[in-house]
């Protein structure tokens, strides 16, 4: 049985390289670059709420620092530190291993350390905190979009909704198609360099994790303006095209899929696929800002789809989006 001490040690203390102290002490220490805001974040994954309890140890330490990154993203940050605390409800050395590899090789690959957090007994329960870093005044909010804008969206959605329906026995999928949703839902990608490169380019952005509708309805409130999205547009998993019934739930209002969706003027269109392409990312334009409030899809004939336009909420009346 190891101690609180052995297992922080063990599984999450490595040596300082951009911290001035990391962990181990009361505090972690780190130096800020001059001319540079700090970003943070923080999200909390819950058992049985946001994962199931038997989920794969490695893909739930990607995932919860992913989610995390992704919310750098979509501010146009780089992320650079992590918080991580964990309720436990035993030291599974098997659980532990699996959880910190996929936590800590997700960071590496973003050149992210892991300075501190705070390790106890309890239901398992998982909360990162990101910091990171975005010039000054610089970075992506959902506040700052403008009447006129693009709507775009990064790579494709509704894939890790469709990954959820068929782990909740609500459809069949093939086997190439279940793999692919299933690596949607539980590896996400952040898309970290999309975000930096969005910076200066785009008005606004959002991370996509409660569906797309959903946050951008964010990005409408926040800047008091209305969308037309045309559904036709909107990039969709491919798996998903087998089942066109499927798409509004899915693509629209299904979360989970962690892809950015922003808002830049008409004049940047050939400079944001310019910059898409420098860090080898699909993007697609989707819509247009209006000045009246409300979000209206239209589908191919130009007709308003009727929809309820409401994506995850942990505490809404309805069951989650992805339910329908
Ligand atoms: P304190 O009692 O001062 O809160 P702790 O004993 O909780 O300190 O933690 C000891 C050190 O280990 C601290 O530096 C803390 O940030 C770090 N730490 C604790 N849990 C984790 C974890 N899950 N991942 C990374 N660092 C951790
Ligand atoms: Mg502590």
């Amino acid at each position: 049985m190891v101690s609180e001490f052995d297992l922080i040690a063990r599984y999450f203390s490595r040596p300082a390289r951009t911290a001035a102290l990391g962990v181990g002490d009361d505090a972690a220490l780190i130096r800020l670059t001059p001319a540079m805001e700090l970003a943070i974040s923080t999200d909390m994954l819950v058992s049985g709420q946001d994962f199931f309890p038997d989920d794969d140890p490695e893909k739930l330490g990607h995932k919860s620092l992913a989610v995390n990154l992704s919310d750098l993203a979509a501010m146009g940050a780089l992320p650079r530190w992590a918080l991580l605390s964990l309720a436990l409800p035993a030291a599974d050395d098997a659980w532990l291993a699996g959880f910190s590899r996929g936590f800590l090789g997700l960071a590496e690959a973003f050149g992210v350390e892991l300075v501190g957090g705070d390790t106890t007994r309890g239901p398992l329960n998982i909360s990162v905190t990101i910091l990171g870093e975005v010039m000054t005044g610089r970075a992506l909010r959902r506040d700052t979009a403008v009447v006129g804008d693009d709507i775009w969206v990064s790579g494709e959605v509704g894939g890790a909704a469709l990954g959820l329906k068929y782990l909740r026995g609500q459809i069949a999928l093939s086997e190439p198609a279940i793999n692919a949703c299933l690596a949607r839902l539980r590896e996400p990608t952040p898309r970290v360099a999309l975000g930096r490169a969005l910076v200066g380019l785009a008005h606004a952005a959002i991370d996509i994790s409660d569906g797309l509708l959903a946050d951008l309805g964010h990005i409408l409130e926040r800047s008091h303006l209305g969308a037309r999205i045309d559904l036709a547009a909107v990039p969709t998993a491919p798996d998903l095209l087998e089942l066109p019934d499927l798409i509004p739930a899915c693509a629209l209002a299904g979360g989970d899929d962690y892809e950015l969706c922003f808002t830049a003027p008409f004049g940047h269109r050939s400079l944001i696929l310019a910059a898409a392409d420098a860090v080898s990312t699909r993007v697609t334009r989707i819509g247009v800002m209006v000045p009246d409030r409300g979000l209206q899809v239209l589908d191919k004939q130009g007709n308003s789809l009727a929809l309820p336009l409401t994506g995850y909420d942990h505490f809404g009346i309805s069951q989650p989006a992805v339910d329908w």
